[in-house]
């Protein structure tokens, strides 16, 4: 799961070459620089990657979202429809651009369910981001089917899904634009950090000018101080260090999936003894990033009872009915509009007035889903005692 794990020679060689030449900010310095342009080298190689036509990397998945909903012209009086099991992030960022966010169900793929996306569409509707969630694919497809009879862009929150594929397609780049973390938790890391995708120029040359407080970039790397300036912006921009360790973290994105995959198919099969198991439906297996192993049970006490067996026998799994930031019901502070603005935007308007209101119990075919499912992160790396240590207990917890 972790890129951090796989740290080493090839990442340090990056970082020397960045502090040889004492340059560490991806513009200006032409001289100094001698030719060592990381930020710049990595989007590059990204976008290759992800066979798309432009890359532009920023500060964190957070700010990846953020100056991807500005580029597209997302603000206040809009709507912005999200899944209900996502990182607090996503919607962090609709809120942060002055747009309210809207939560769909998910389905079996754990992603966004396509036909309560179509049922929450209404004229404020500016942008749907679908989350490919755990490693594996949304239902891309149908969604920007929906989206393009609305002509609503989407942007695929991609953040824990890099290198995940459909038919050999990377994820990222089925809608308007795609976005990437590489926070310290995600499949490949720059300690902080992330990176938006798309085919369209017009689209990538907003992002880049926005992300840099709008500074002109009709050639990238700019020039700086004389150019002009089409609108105000902010800064997101990406240090040199985040896109040496970046360069080395691509180029070993792959062979993390290929360990992952191994180490999930042996603990799917140890799972499949459990009665009543259901695994994760994946739109395509093959093109899974194989970062997470979820299975569904056949009722909420099934699942703690096998639970409380894993965790007796050091193998106890995820529950995201438990946990506080991936799931709506769970957000208590979005629920509340707990906001340090004492305004009370962006949950309340300038006037007082409430902008929204959420129902706890709004989602409930997610919540039957998530209370009866168990989830194990996979590593890059898992020794064969751990292997054998999570399988035995897989084993006893299919006797409950
Ligand atoms: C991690 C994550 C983000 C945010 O990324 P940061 O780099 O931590 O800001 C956004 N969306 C999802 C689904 C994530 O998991």
């Amino acid at each position: 799961m972790p890129g951090f794990e796989v740290f080493g020679e090839e990442e340090k060689k990056e970082i020397l070459e960045v502090v040889d030449t004492g340059v560490l900010f991806r513009y200006e310095f032409g001289a100094q620089r001698q030719g060592v342009y990381k930020v710049l080298e990595f989007e590059n190689r990204f976008a290759a990657y992800c066979g798309t036509a432009y890359a532009q990397a920023v500060t964190s998945g957070t700010a990846a979202l953020k100056v991807a909903l500005a580029a597209l012209g997302v603000g206040p009086g809009d709507e912005v429809i999200t899944q209900g099991f996502t990182f607090v992030a996503t919607w962090e960022a609709i809120l942060d651009i002055g747009a309210i966010p809207v939560f769909t169900e998910i389905d079996t793929t754990l992603n966004m369910d396509p036909l309560d996306l179509a049922k929450k569409i209404t004229a404020k509707t500016k942008c749907i981001i679908p989350v490919h969630m755990l490693g594996a694919q949304a239902r891309i497809a149908e969604i920007v089917a929906i989206a393009d009879q609305h002509g609503i862009p989407v942007l695929e929150d991609t953040a824990q899904a890099a290198g995940a594929r459909i038919g050999g397609q990377r994820l990222g780049s089925f809608g308007a634009c795609g976005t990437f973390s590489f926070d310290a938790v995600k499949t490949m890391t720059t300690g902080e950090g992330g990176m938006i995708i798309t085919a369209d120029e017009k689209l990538w040359r907003i992002m880049s000018e926005y992300h840099d407080h709008g500074h002109d970039h009709v050639v990238n790397p700019g020039a700086r101080g004389g150019e002009g300036r089409r609108f105000i912006g902010f800064n997101y921009r990406m240090m040199e260090l985040q896109g040496a360790i970046g360069l080395a973290q691509l180029a070993k994105l792959d062979a993390m999936i290929v360990a992952q995959k191994k180490t999930k198919a042996a603990l799917k099969e140890a799972a499949s003894a459990i009665p009543g198991v259901q695994f994760r439906q994946l739109v395509d297996e093959n093109g899974d990033s194989a970062t997470f192993f979820c299975f569904f049970l056949e009722s909420r006490e099934h699942c703690q009872r096998v639970n409380t067996v894993l965790t007796e026998n050091k193998a106890g799994a995820i529950n995201f009915g438990e946990n506080a930031w991936h799931f709506y019901p769970r957000w208590e502070h979005l629920l509340a509009g707990s906001t340090v603005a004492a305004s009370g935007w962006p949950f309340m308007e300038p006037g007082g007035k409430r902008r929204v209101i959420y129902d706890p119990q709004g989602l409930p075919v997610s919540a039957e889903l998530i209370d009866r499912m168990l989830v194990y992160p996979i590593p890059v790396k898992m020794s064969p005692e751990r292997l054998a240590e999570i399988q035995a207990a897989l084993q006893l917890a299919a006797q409950v």
